[in-house]
């Protein structure tokens, strides 16, 4: 009897290690652990073993029985584990499309800026950054633009208090950097700008970028050389050009540089008011009378000067007639870029 408790134990662990799939676990337990099943019926065969061994093969068998239910739970919870991992991967439906991660992009604003600013880079001209808020002396007095001149009533200033504004433009860089360094100088000074003034083509902030250049022997000649280059390889190669004669304080004489229109190439339409020509820039000769508020001697050093809007100028490039859609945060537009 004790040699059959022990044949079943062996069957039984070699069946239960052989069961590979959760359907099989059920007909195993009904075959050896249920209430008919093999160790159910060695239990009632007890009563023919003889007095002296009954207690000892009935602890046996349940002992055993007890380790092989152990046994089945055991293989029954590893069973349901692996087919839980295996429904995990089985719901990953690899035809599914990835899932998509959106690219930031640069605003269009800040591509033509630093367009602008590598152009400059190329011909040798060095960037300064300068303070939003400006004191009154560099952004006016210093620009040859005193109290009460006429030419302060143009700028629309935000004043924050007599003498502290937000600057109107990035010309105050010229006074910054010609006030610390000697000539020659080759800078640009790009930045933000601050104007009361809102509509279609005017924003209360907008950027420029500032340029001058100051040598001994600098004419209007090397103004026109470079801001052709720049031109040239900011829009088409053969993109015309033309100064008409303007006024500025801080230069003299002035100009209003004006491309052909690159929308209709110089025949006349809308966007050029039918004049075939597009105002992008304002330049001139630096006014002696800077000169002398930094200290250079105007009888030895000469030099230019130029400023220009970012906005219109990507306008321009893309075809934008509402400088407002830079500034209302609408992905569609802003990713069209
Ligand atoms: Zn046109």
């Amino acid at each position: 009897m004790e040699d059959e408790i022990l044949r079943l134990k062996a069957e039984a662990e070699a069946a239960l290690s052989a069961i590979s799939q959760a359907g099989e676990l059920e007909p195993f337990r009904v075959k050896y652990l249920g209430r008919k099943g093999e160790f159910t019926l060695i239990m009632r065969q007890l009563g023919k073993a003889s007095a002296e061994d009954r207690p000892r093969l009935g602890k046996l068998a349940n002992e055993i029985k007890q380790v092989l239910e152990d046994a089945f739970t055991a293989r029954e919870s590893e069973l349901k584990a692996g087919q839980a991992r295996a429904g995990a991967v089985i719901s990953e439906d690899l035809s599914l499309p990835g899932r998509f991660t959106p690219f930031g992009k640069l605003h269009p604003v800040t591509q033509v800026m630093e367009e602008v600013c590598s152009i400059f880079e190329g011909l040798g001209f060095a960037v300064a950054e300068g303070p939003d808020v400006e004191v009154d002396f560099y952004n006016f007095e210093a620009l040859n633009i005193p109290k009460h001149h006429p030419a302060r009533a143009m700028h629309d200033t935000f004043y924050i208090s007599e003498s502290l504004l937000l600057r109107t433009h990035t010309s105050p860089m010229q006074a910054r950097v010609m006030e610390k360094q000697e000539p020659p100088l080759r800078m640009i000074a790009p930045g933000k700008v601050y104007r009361c003034d809102s509509d279609i083509t005017h924003t209360p902030m907008f950027h420029q970028i500032e340029g001058f250049l100051v040598d001994r022997n600098v004419s209007f000649a090397d103004l026109k050389g470079v801001l052709s280059i720049v031109i040239a390889k900011l829009f088409a190669p053969d993109t015309a050009i033309r100064f008409r004669p303007s006024f500025f304080p801080f230069t003299e004489p002035s100009a209003e540089v004006d491309i052909a229109c690159v929308i209709c190439g110089g025949s006349g339409c809308r966007v050029c008011k039918q004049t075939g020509w597009l105002e992008i820039l304002g330049a001139g000769l630096i006014d002696p009378e800077v000169f002398k508020k930094v200290g250079y001697d105007p009888e030895q050093y000469s030099g230019f000067a130029f400023g220009l809007g970012i906005e219109r100028i990507a306008m321009l490039k893309y075809g934008i007639t509402d400088i407002r859609l830079y500034y209302e945060n609408d992905l569609r537009f802003l990713s069209q870029f």
